[in-house]
């Protein structure tokens, strides 16, 4: 893709631009990816200009077009030859469906790595910490198609070390494992990182019911992500989540995330005001579920999530099935720039089908 470099200054410093430099700069650089993928993606540009002939008007982030994120069930999207793709990610998607392919290219997997690396150092710090994964343990068995728990695995563990995996392949608890894990890294902190229903269901409700707790070495750090719609339907709520986390494994700081397999990398990091960071490279924009006009901040609807990082499908500008609300502009007191955002859930399915049919650019 074009002009990389000026990506580099972005994925540095992730939390380090004002909103509204951001948003001029992402304007610029979101319309010439637009251009490029019409023109590496056939079927990209026949949604494009039939659905939505009049984009190239678009003066603002908020007036470019979307793809809905349920296309990539549907449609092989890719903007680069077979032969230049180096891995295909699956999204799990709901139980049932068929899950989304997404197909990366070596710049746009190095791009998504990078980033990734960017934002999490700003919340955790370049250390490598040792590492517990709270997933079973032959997750990574094929690298080739991952699923959307391995794409996250494989992208947080290399911000740890001696990975060791709390779950076994049946996803019961590996006790020994764990307990000969914090025996050996009992003097620093460690970190933790698993999907957020697999925390829940098969970690701390497991340990509640044997009345067992874990006691990790002070400063340790929880990531967790993949969404709370297992938990919000057993009505877990986020403090009763990050409690549980306190008292059960000892652990005080919890960084929730959110991103999505179709755009890996522009991940939005919870902070410790409980609201998530979106970085310089992507946007969040939460449009009206009914006539899709974006919404002032505090309000809920439908999340559009916007990246610079893919090159090798068009990925750019996706419509998401969650709904939230932008809480505020480069105003967090933890001092980081941009735009920070709250995930309430998924849209209800009927609502979804609506708005996924009708307006597919
Ligand atoms: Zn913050």
């Amino acid at each position: 893709m074009a002009d990389m470099d000026a990506h580099d200054a972005t994925l540095t410093a992730p939390f380090a631009e004002p909103q509204a430099a951001k948003a001029q700069r992402l304007f610029s650089a979101l319309r010439l990816l637009n251009q490029e993928q019409a023109k590496a993606c056939a079927p990209y540009a026949n949604m494009l200009y039939t659905l939505h002939p009049t984009w190239q008007e678009a003066r603002t982030l908020d007036a470019l077009p979307w793809l809905p994120v349920g296309l990539f069930k549907r449609a092989k999207l890719a903007s680069v030859p077979d032969a230049e793709i180096v891995r295909e990610l699956r999204s799990s998607g709901t139980t049932g469906s068929t899950p989304s392919r997404i197909f990366l290219d070596r710049g746009t997997a190095t791009r998504q790595s990078r980033a990734l690396a960017n934002i999490v150092t700003d919340f955790i710090g370049r250390e490598r910490m040792p590492m517990l994964i709270i997933d079973q343990s032959d997750l990574l068995n094929n690298k080739m198609a991952l699923g959307a728990r391995g794409a996250a695995v494989l992208g947080f563990s290399t911000f740890g070390r001696a990975h060791t995996y709390a779950l076994r392949p049946d996803m019961s608890i590996d006790w020994e494992k764990i307990e000969a894990f914090l025996t050996q890294h009992s003097a620093r902190p460690v970190l933790l990182f698993g999907f957020t229903f697999v925390v829940w269901q098969y970690l701390l409700e497991v340990a509640a019911a044997k009345g067992r707790s874990l006691q990790f070495p002070k400063g340790s750090r929880l990531i967790h992500g993949g969404g709370w719609k297992r938990l919000a339907e057993r009505k877990i709520s986020k403090e009763h989540f990050k409690q549980t986390i306190r008292t059960a494994l000892g652990i005080d700081f919890v960084h929730d995330y959110y991103g999505m397999a179709e755009q890996v990398g522009s991940i939005f990091m919870e902070c410790e005001h409980g609201r998530l960071h979106v970085p310089a490279y992507a946007e969040a924009i939460v449009r009206d579920p009914l006539t899709l006009h974006p919404l002032p901040q505090g309000q809920v609807g439908i999340i559009q999530v916007l990246s610079e990082l893919p090159g090798s499908y068009p990925g750019h500008s996706l419509l998401t099935e969650d709904i939230g609300a932008i809480l505020g502009e480069d105003d967090c007191p933890c001092g980081r720039l941009g735009r920070t955002l709250r995930v309430d859930g998924r849209l209800p399915r009927a609502e979804l089908r609506g708005c996924s049919d009708t307006r597919a650019v």
